[in-house]
């Protein structure tokens, strides 16, 4: 299902054309706008979800594989040295974009970008306690 007012689901049945570097039946790659590096790129579904928690089981078992199959291509083609893949849910997590997406980050020795967190050191306790708690 699309959503009316959803950019991305008008970029993933190409009523906004992208530059689109794979597409299935279920979904569309194309390149970031905004890319963090050469070759940035975004996996769309073509069905409107707003993030993981609404992405049909479905429709998740095929993300991986396309991830991948657009993965190998970059390291061939482009000789990216890694890649991050990073997928963000709502705002607190910087989804700025509410229709999944997967952002495939092809990264170079040097490139200067940072995908990063600061670790943090919390107690056994802590541990436990959130352990628990998702267990639960
Ligand atoms: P988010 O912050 O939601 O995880 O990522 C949204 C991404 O979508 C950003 O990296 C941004 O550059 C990209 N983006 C937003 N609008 C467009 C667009 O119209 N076309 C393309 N190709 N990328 C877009
Ligand atoms: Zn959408």
């Amino acid at each position: 299902m699309k959503k009316d007012d959803c950019i991305f689901c008008k970029i993933a049945n190409g009523e906004i054309p992208s530059r689109t570097l794979y597409e299935d039946e279920a979904f569309r790659v194309i390149l970031d706008l905004g890319p963090a590096t050469r070759g940035h790129a975004l996996l769309i579904p073509k069905d409107h979800a707003e993030d993981l928690f609404g992405l049909p089981d479905d429709a998740a078992a095929l993300v991986l594989p396309v991830v991948k199959r657009v993965a190998v291509r970059m390291k061939d083609r482009l000789g990216c040295d890694g890649l991050n893949l990073v997928q963000n849910n709502g705002e607190a997590a910087g989804q700025t974009v509410k229709h999944f997406h997967v952002h495939i980050i092809p990264r170079y020795l040097g490139d200067g970008q940072e995908i990063n967190w600061t670790p943090t050191s919390p107690s056994a306790e802590e541990l436990d306690g959130v352990m628990g708690q998702i267990l639960e």
